[in-house]
């Protein structure tokens, strides 16, 4: 999927039409603590291959998602306020583009 760099959107800040930049945010490792229920999950994980639950490659039930949600940030050019997009949507290939 091709998307250009710059489209008019609305700011909620400025209160109108702006032209507004697209960035793509790459979802790096995850940092610090773990939460409880991960910590617990952690620990029970241990085991022979998929336990507590079948390994998500060999079993139809927990199937994997081949893509990930994109997630879209667009940052005002007048006010320079970023905005996220609510929703993300799934695609093989994505690339900002000139126009
Ligand atoms: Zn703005």
């Amino acid at each position: 999927m091709e998307m250009p760099k710059e489209i008019n959107r609305y700011c909620p800040k400025c209160n109108k039409k702006t032209k507004q930049k697209i960035i793509q945010v790459k979802t790096g490792r995850k940092r610090g603590a773990l939460t409880k229920g991960a910590r617990r999950f952690e620990s029970k994980k241990k085991g022979y291959g998929g336990f507590p639950r079948p390994k998500p490659e060999k079993s139809k039930k927990w199937g994997v998602k081949l893509t990930k949600k994109l997630d879209l940030r667009y940052q005002c050019n007048e006010c320079g306020k970023m905005n996220v997009r609510k929703k993300g949507f799934r695609v093989k290939k994505f690339q900002l583009v000139k126009k």
